[in-house]
Order: C-alpha cells, then sequence, then structure tokens
C-alpha cells in the first residue's frame, strides 16, 4: 500500500503512480470527490450520516451511493458498502481491480476491510475520521497493492460532517 499525502503543495510534481502531471490527477480526484460529496448531500437529506462514495471505472462513474444505515436499520450499509456492492454488480464480478473508490470521510476498519477483500486498486478519501477511521487501527488493512490518497478537498467533506452533527447536538 501506497500512501499519498499533501497532495495540493506537489501539483506541479509528477504523480508518483504514474506518468501524468500531478495536476492532473488532482483535478480528477477533485471532480470525483465532488460527486460523492453529492451523495453526502443526499444522505443528509435522508436524516442519514453525511458519507457519499463513488466507484470510477477508467474515466466513467459506474457506482454512487451514501450511507443508509437509519433506512435500511443495518449497521453495515455504509455508504463504501454500498457503492463497492453496486460496483461489482455493475462490473458482473467481485473483484475492482481496476477502479478507484472515492469516498468522502476516512474508511472505518469494517469498510477497509472490504474495499480489501474486493481488490479496489486506488482509495481516495477527504476527510480523516480521527475516531473510527481505519489507518488510526493499522495501515496494513487494505490489499498491499491499493493505493491510498487523502485529503482531496477535505475541509467540504469535514464541513458537511461537523455541521452534521452540531445541528444534531442542537
Ligand atoms: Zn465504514
Amino acid at each position: 500500500m501506497s500512501v499519498q499525502t499533501n497532495i495540493s503543495s506537489a501539483k506541479l510534481e509528477k504523480c508518483t503512480y504514474c506518468v501524468k502531471p500531478l495536476i492532473v490527477r488532482h483535478m480528477d480526484y477533485e471532480k470525483y470527490m465532488r460527486i460523492a460529496l453529492m451523495e453526502a448531500r443526499d444522505a443528509e437529506l435522508e436524516g442519514e450520516v453525511p458519507i457519499g462514495a463513488v466507484v470510477v471505472c477508467g474515466d466513467k462513474v459506474i457506482a454512487r451511493a451514501h450511507n443508509r444505515t437509519e433506512h435500511l436499520h443495518d449497521v453495515t450499509a455504509h455508504a463504501e458498502i454500498m457503492a463497492i456492492t453496486a460496483a461489482e454488480d455493475y462490473m458482473d464480478a467481485k473483484y475492482l481491480t481496476d477502479c478507484t473508490l472515492f469516498v468522502t470521510v476516512e474508511p472505518c476498519v469494517m469498510c477497509a476491510g472490504a474495499i480489501a477483500w474486493a481488490q479496489v486498486a486506488e482509495v481516495v478519501f477527504g476527510t480523516e475520521d480521527a475516531k473510527r477511521g481505519f489507518t488510526r487501527y493499522s495501515n496494513q488493512i487494505l490489499h498491499p497493492k491499493t493505493k491510498l490518497t487523502r485529503g482531496i478537498l477535505a475541509d467540504e467533506c469535514e464541513k458537511i460532517m461537523k455541521d452534521f452533527f452540531a445541528r444534531k447536538r442542537r
């Protein structure tokens, strides 16, 4: 697993993992993270914790989903699980070795495990989860080949969560 940080401060460098200039990949990351944020907002409208996820294969969004634990009465219905299931259904395959999963908040241990089982090529998350994020526990939960990128639109991804919980406390 590779960990890449502070992408925005290195915009003009070449991406470590491909020959494209990093700025191109950075823009792509933001484009797809914005779709994940739209999913997070949908979750919020439904009274769910606002977390959204998108699975991209090539340049195509093959699945988009959001947290649905309240509606489904299912603690496993996290955005990542819903998106992985939908993507596997779309691909008619159980592995997502050519796919990138975008999620607004750092995956929990359960979702990191599912991401590992699905052998997702790359995981991109927005804001960190200081309490439940899998990197608090181990960096070895993901599949060894899975690339990890963090901090894409982190402020927006964090704000939607903070606002949600602030409103709940009122
Ligand atoms: Zn999770």
